[in-house]
């Protein structure tokens, strides 16, 4: 019987917990290093795909997430403008078709229950790391008060700034990507199926695209009120915004979306990130996941997706070979989460550039062929995500 891996998780954001979770469900001992000093979550919704939904029942937490869940009918693709629907995918039998149901929920809902898998893992709230080391089969995590934790791995789970990949790579600051984000919620005390569909719309128009879709159980609605802009140069991760100041991005939009944008309560405007993707995450001792590994648009919905899959392949290959079976573990976790990553990375960039088409002309082109696609057969057209979501990472155990 092979010695339990003491594996030093930094950064307790969805990635991490799931890795987590993962980790001590095979027997490794796992002790989890947070910045914040309390744990939360942005108040902001989150689509948690079939292939995501798969992870968590990996994870043994899929009860927890189809309680919390609302279940969308369809994803429902609209022209910014006109309001004409240029596609429809039906999702109402993800379950059959994907083995797992398309949920949507608040993301401290999905905190929560991650953070309940990790129970028993010692959680270090306040516990900034500022930097890693791996010598021989030895790895140290540093911490801003002065303290150190040292194990058989550290993995860096500390997102889209992550001090373990600068610590591994080097400081290259990730790229912005020409696009930022207004997100917000209305609040529903019924739901309003007439204003907003029970689906995920998406209305694309020119320079920008709208995602609405349901939390809460249908007490809410989540908006992403994605937007071209050149400058973004606000030092700061997430900013506070207005109504006004969301509304003003997108004139002349269809009425039905504007109204919803005008009852959002509170709005806030992120710039968004990513990276190339990388041939390898690991050195030495040390690994990464999620945003830290590999940061995406959040046009296909599946950063968090990602995090969730990496931390259940993580946690299986590390717990399963025990303290003597590195580096076979991490090279084996690499190989099944970096081809996967890249794609859907280079994919959401692509849908993106599909989404903020300009030209009236374009528009309609790429409308009619999604259209067309939709007759052939309605799970391939739109977003195109029938490959992601049939991915069951833990089925493939
Ligand atoms: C607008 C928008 C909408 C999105 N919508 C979706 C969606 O619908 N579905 C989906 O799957 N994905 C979505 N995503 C992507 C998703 O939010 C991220 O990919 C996901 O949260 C990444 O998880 P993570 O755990 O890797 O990183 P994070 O969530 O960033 O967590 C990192 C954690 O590490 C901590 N940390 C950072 N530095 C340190 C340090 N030095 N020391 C200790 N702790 C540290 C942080 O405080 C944080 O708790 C969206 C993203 C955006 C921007």
């Amino acid at each position: 019987m092979p010695r339990a891996p003491k594996v030093i998780v930094i950064g307790a954001g969805l990635g991490g917990l799931a890795a987590a979770t993962a980790l001590r469900r095979r027997g490794a001992e796992v002790s989890i290093h947070e910045q914040a000093a309390a744990i939360g979550e942005v108040g902001a919704g989150i689509q948690i795909t079939p292939n995501g939904v798969k992870a968590l029942r990996g994870l043994g937490l899929e009860e927890d997430i189809l309680r919390a869940g609302f279940r969308p009918q369809a994803i429902i693709g609209l022209d910014g403008i006109t309001g004409r629907e240029a596609f429809r995918t039906p999702l109402s039998d993800s379950t059959t078709m994907y083995g797992a149901p398309y949920l949507q929920a608040h993301r401290a809902e999905l905190h929560a229950i991650l953070l309940k898998g990790t129970a028993g893992a010692p959680l270090h709230l306040g516990a900034r790391c500022t930097g890693i080391r791996t010598e021989g089969e030895q790895a140290v995590a540093r911490f801003a008060d002065g303290s150190e934790a040292e194990g058989d791995l550290v993995v860096g789970a500390d997102g889209i700034h992550s001090v373990v990949r600068r610590t591994l790579f080097g400081d290259v600051p990730a790229r912005y990507t020409g696009t930022m984000c207004w997100r917000g919620i209305v609040p529903f005390e019924v739901p309003d199926f007439d204003l907003v569909a029970p689906a995920t719309s998406v209305w694309n128009g020119p320079h920008g695209h709208v995602v609405t879709y349901w939390i809460r159980g249908g007490r809410g609605v989540n908006i992403v009120a994605v937007h071209e802009t050149a400058a973004w140069q606000d030092e700061s991760w997430s900013a506070r915004s207005t109504r006004d100041e969301m509304l003003a991005a997108y004139p002349g939009w269809h009425p039905r979306l504007l109204t919803l944008l005008g009852m959002a309560e509170e709005v806030f405007k992120w710039g968004l990130y990513d990276r190339d993707p990388q041939e390898s995450w690991t050195k030495g001792r040390a690994t990464l996941l999620g945003d830290a590994a590999h940061p995406m648009l959040p046009f296909l919905s599946q950063g968090a997706a990602m995090a969730l899959e990496d931390g259940y392949v993580l946690g299986r290959e590390v717990g399963e070979a025990g303290a003597s079976g590195f580096p076979a573990a991490l090279a084996a976790y690499e190989r099944q989460r970096i081809p996967r990553t890249t794609r859907v990375l280079l994919r959401a960039r692509e849908q993106g550039r599909k989404n903020h088409l300009v030209s009236p002309w374009a528009r309609r082109w790429r409308d009619a062929v999604y259209f067309a696609k939709g007759l052939i057969n309605p799970q391939k057209t739109g977003l195109g995500g029938d490959w992601l979501y049939e991915h069951d990472v833990a089925g493939s155990a």
